[in-house]
């Protein structure tokens, strides 16, 4: 498609969104990004309060520089920059912590992990085939044979071992966020293979909000406009064919690229407009989890290190079991010294939740079940920290939901179930002539941020190729 001098609306500035509004621009198309929020970034967006720079969620990036939010940014000509720790990440589950190490491709290092979390030692040979296979790149056809299967199911083909099945347990939750019964083994695969490639999981200098960010300044550059608090009210659809949004008025566009959602995007462009066998695949469309979180500012340096996962160990201390929960952690002020006040320390930690908020007493009850669990559970890795927090924040999932304009507040979006990944993934075409979806729910596969980035990639490259036309 001739992409130059197309006017093009982009309903959302999340990293999908702000991505292919910045690759957009790029082809010489007149982008208008409309954003419901006062800034910029969805769910991947980082805020400040009082000197200290919070992402609105608990992020860290499985690729960085390496990965499609890179690749976006030196494609638009931005200025983005990671900071990739060695080691990468610290696990603990059950009694055992180890550290993983930033290049995951070497079998000494695969080895020595299995060991020091514990795989027994007639277990080892199945849990290294398993590991190993990780080092390489899936080629088509076993992506392909992998993607409908649950990791549950494939793992077991390799070895059965309860300490490996935990680490596979808080791999999936922190990579897929979905239980390991529910999520694509293909999709586990792709996302840990390639962060094992690229030898970079890291953290956006700036915060989580940082590529978002830097796709809209360059998009700016470029001539294109981004206008905040603005909310898109109505996709307007003659003819099955967009016209443009209706956002203050009528907003005229050749193609309108909606962020906001695949089942938010039918009702804003008005389901009678999309054929019934379409509305019934969007309504059963599963979600991943959600999340609570909570954020604390700190007066001093008390966590360490930059990344963490915890799984508590209930076996040897079924008297925590009421107490603790699974955390997630990151201190991104540990790796850019700008996110806090001198001395000071920005912390995240997260749990995931159920995202749905149909019984919104009961969603509440429980989101504020395990936020007290995570605060616990911080507390009892750090006994002294409630001596040193300047404030706190806890978010639950309307919280998340409010941040991304969702109906729900999943962590991810439509969730990298079997059914849902590869080639089953909703596709950014819609039946609605010129209308199409992008971000975390259609198109990409990968991690969170770096799903709606792909997502922003390749819907970019097919408008460009003529794919849709
Ligand atoms: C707690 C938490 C932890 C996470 N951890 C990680 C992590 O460690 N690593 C990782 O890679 N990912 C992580 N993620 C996931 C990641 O943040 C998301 O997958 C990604 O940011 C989603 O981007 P998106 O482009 O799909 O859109 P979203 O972020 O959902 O953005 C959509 C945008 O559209 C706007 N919008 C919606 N409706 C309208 C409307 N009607 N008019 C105008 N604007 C509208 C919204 O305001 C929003 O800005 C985490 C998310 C959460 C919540």
């Amino acid at each position: 498609m001739k992409l130059k001098g197309k006017q093009v609306v982009v309903i959302g500035s999340g990293v999908g969104g702000a991505g292919v509004a910045a690759l957009l621009a790029g082809e010489g198309a007149k982008v208008t990004v409309l954003e419901r929020n006062p800034f910029g970034g969805g769910k991947a967006a980082t805020l400040e309060k009082d000197g200290f720079y919070y992402d609105t969620g608990v992020h860290w990036v499985s690729r960085g520089a390496n990965g499609p939010l890179g690749e976006i940014s030196k494609l638009a000509v931005g200025s983005l920059d990671f900071c990739a720790p060695d080691p990468a990440i610290q696990l603990t589950t059950g009694d055992k912590t180890i550290q993983w190490a930033r290049d995951m491709g070497d079998p000494g290092e695969i080895d020595k992990m299995l060991e020091d979390i514990g795989v027994l030692p007639e277990n080892m040979k199945g849990a290294r085939a398993f590991f190993n296979k990780l080092t390489q790149l899936p080629s088509g056809k076993e992506q392909e044979k992998i993607d409908p299967l649950p990791i549950y199911d494939y793992t077991k083909e390799f070895v059965q071992d309860r300490q490996f099945s935990r680490l596979i347990t808080g791999l999936t939750a922190m990579a897929v966020v979905l239980p390991r019964k529910d999520a694509s083994a293909g999709e586990f695969v792709y996302c840990f293979s390639r962060s094992f490639a690229s030898g970079s999981m890291s953290y956006p200098l700036g915060g989580a909000g940082a590529p978002p960010l830097d796709y809209l300044r360059r998009l700016e550059i470029m001539g294109g406009e981004i206008y905040y608090n603005r909310p898109v009210e109505k996709i307007v659809v003659q003819n099955n064919k967009t016209t443009g949004v209706e956002a203050g008025g009528f907003i005229p566009a050749d193609i309108v690229i909606s962020n906001t959602g695949i089942k938010e995007t039918v009702d804003l462009a008005g389901p009678e407009n999309f054929p019934e066998a379409y509305r019934e695949r969007i309504s059963e469309l599963l979600l991943s989890l959600g999340a609570v979180t909570v954020k604390y500012a700190l007066n001093k340096e008390v966590v360490k290190p930059h990344l963490f996962y915890y799984a508590p160990d209930f076996r040897s201390h079924p008297e925590l079991e009421d107490k603790l929960t699974g955390i997630f952690v990151t201190v991104p002020s540990l790796v850019d010294a700008s996110l806090a006040p001198e001395g000071c320390q920005m912390v995240l930690a997260g749990s995931a939740t159920l995202p749905g908020l149909e019984d919104k007493e009961m969603a509440n009850e429980f989101c504020e079940q395990i936020m007290n669990r995570i605060e616990n559970t911080m507390q009892h890795l750090f006994p002294n920290i409630e001596n040193h927090v300047e404030w706190k924040m806890r978010t639950d999932t309307p919280y998340i939901a409010g941040i991304s304009g969702r109906k729900t507040g999943e962590v991810i979006g439509v969730a990298q179930a079997p059914s849902q990944v590869g080639e089953k993934r909703p596709s950014h075409q819609t039946p609605v002539e010129n209308l199409y979806l992008v971000g975390s729910d259609a198109g990409g596969r990968g991690v969170g941020m770096e799903m709606a980035a792909d997502s922003a990639l390749k819907l970019w490259r097919s408008l460009r190729d003529g794919e849709y036309n």
